[in-house]
């Protein structure tokens, strides 16, 4: 096993140098199909990216299903030292230039958070390698004569499917625990910011036995769906779109394979009576403006308690005014482009239907540039129910207020939409915002903070926003099975 890896910018340069996003059995491959890559900067063709099929999807299946004996039974301690090595990789990484550049380059996020990323993805490795150690073999001696052996087993060889949003940390929180249970990953990353993914994959591939991680992009149907027959495949993580989560759940039934589905948001952030409004506001502008708000946690229906709506209001549109739009490699830019081309086109018919329904855009928009994928941030005040920047995720920068009398009402408001993801309460009386978050449907929430999510802790979905967690054990668990053997016979009977 390979432990030394020189440099993440030199991986970074090995891979745009030639770049494929076909690694497999520790070899890059290149293929004759090539997807050009835009920039969101300036909408321009950069580079290309050879991707697979079919042919190398089988492959990379075969060689996965072959590396499972073996890294099934490598003692934890080795699997955790691997996962520690390419921790620290990332953490060196995270101030280094390269890395943190490209995933700004793919994603439009700032650079900043582009490091963050990085360094979030090392906590990820290192949280798995302790939580791998600590876990505990069950020995019961309830049974007279007996001895029940309860033992944590990998599940098998673990699909990984992702998003584009964190190209780096997503694909982290799903391969460093599956790596940790003994699972060998088959990961496709997101066709729109695949580089990033690939200087992670080839980073892996430092750190461990050729073939434990084989890494395809193609169409879906020409990756997946050979991924997910394969006998050796037994569970299959994705996130994404709840559109495509459906799609994979009901492409993983009928082989009952084990599913993780982190799906889209629809969080509501909740502003109680008493809440510190300047608080409030700063915790807004981080929960609906990071990542260009587009985080699946992303504030998307703002509840306001009308006691201090006013107040809140011109704070929260003022502001947004000052954010500044640009250049995501600038260290003064606040907000970039978005990734994917039709997203300002999207969130523009967004705005006009909050309008039509009869909500009003607050404040100045914010001049873009003419070339590149740009969206202003907007402020939508007073937005109905029915509009569905209130009911539907937004996924950009466009935050939708409106004022509520009644708190049931925004509670239930929010039930009503099917999502169960993030949620956010600002209040004083922390007991009594605890209360309110314990009614909303959500698997994280954030009082008084807008960056509610910690690698140590379980992250998952309900409803709409899918289902299975990541972070915590029970993100290792969701890779693993618990076999039970009862012996008879021997010293311990
Ligand atoms: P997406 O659903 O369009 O794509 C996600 C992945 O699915 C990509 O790799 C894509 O190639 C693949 N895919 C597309 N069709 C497929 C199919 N038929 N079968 C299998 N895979 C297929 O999502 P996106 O635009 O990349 O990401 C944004 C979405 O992801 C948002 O809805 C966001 O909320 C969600 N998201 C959720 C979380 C979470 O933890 N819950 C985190 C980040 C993003």
């Amino acid at each position: 096993m390979t432990t030394v890896v020189s440099s993440t910018d030199a991986i970074v340069d090995e891979v745009l140098a030639d770049p494929t996003a076909v690694l497999v059995d520790g070899r890059r491959r290149a293929t004759l199909s090539r997807r050009a890559l835009v920039a969101p900067v300036d909408g321009l063709p950069w580079t290309e990216i050879a991707v697979g099929g079919p042919r190398e999807a089988g492959e990379a299946a075969e060689v996965a299903a072959r590396a499972l004996p073996a890294w099934s039974a490598t003692p934890a301690a080795e699997r955790a030292a691997a996962l520690r090595a390419v921790a620290g990789d990332l953490d060196t990484a995270s101030t280094a230039e390269g890395w943190a550049r490209l995933v700004s380059r793919e994603t439009g996020k700032r650079l900043a958070e582009a490091r963050g990323e990085l360094a979030l993805s090392a906590v990820y490795f290192r949280v798995m390698a302790d939580l791998l150690e600590e876990q505990q073999e069950l020995v019961l001696q309830a049974v007279p004569g007996a001895v029940h052996h309860v033992e944590p087993r990998p599940l098998g060889v673990a699909a990984v499917l992702t998003p584009w949003n964190f190209p780096v940390s997503i694909p982290a929180r799903k391969i460093a625990p599956a790596l940790a249970a003994g699972c060998p990953v088959l990961f496709k990353p997101s066709e729109v910011a695949p580089l990033s993914s690939m200087v992670l994959a080839t980073l892996l591939d430092r750190h461990l036995p050729a073939g434990t991680i084989n890494t395809v992009l193609g169409e879906p149907a020409d990756v997946v769906d050979p991924w997910l027959a394969h006998g050796e495949v037994q569970v299959v993580s994705f996130t994404g779109s709840t559109r495509v989560g459906r799609l994979v759940a009901a492409a993983a039934a009928p082989r009952f394979l084990r599913t993780v589905l982190e799906l889209g948001g629809c969080a509501p952030f909740i502003v109680l009576p008493d809440a510190d409004v300047e608080h409030a506001v700063q915790t807004l502008l981080v929960a609906k403006y990071r990542n260009n708000g587009q985080s699946c946690i992303a504030a998307n229906q703002v509840f306001v308690a009308r006691e201090v709506a006013g107040d809140f209001v011109d704070a929260f549109v003022t502001a947004t005014e000052r954010l500044v739009v640009g250049d995501p490699l600038d260290a003064a830019t606040d907000v970039g482009p978005l990734a994917p081309a039709g997203d300002p086109a999207r969130l523009a018919a967004l705005v006009d239907d909050a309008v039509a329904a009869g909500a009003r855009v607050a404040g100045t928009r914010a001049s873009v540039p003419d070339n590149g994928h740009w969206f202003a941030p907007a402020v939508l005040v007073d937005v109905p129910a029915a509009a569905a920047a209130s009911r539907d995720e937004v996924f950009g920068p466009v935050a939708a207020l409106s004022t509520y009398d009644d708190l049931d009402d925004a509670v239930a408001q929010h039930r009503a939409t099917g999502y169960g993801l993030a949620g956010y309460v600002c209040g004083t009386d922390v007991e009594a915002a605890r209360e309110v978050s314990r009614r909303l449907r959500a698997g994280i929430v954030g009082i008084n903070t807008g960056t509610p999510n910690y690698p140590g802790a379980p992250f998952g979905g309900l409803g709409l926003s899918g289902t299975g967690y990541e972070g915590g054990p029970q993100g290792l668990e969701a890779f693993q099975t618990w076999r039970t053997t009862a012996v008879v016979g021997g010293a311990a009977s």
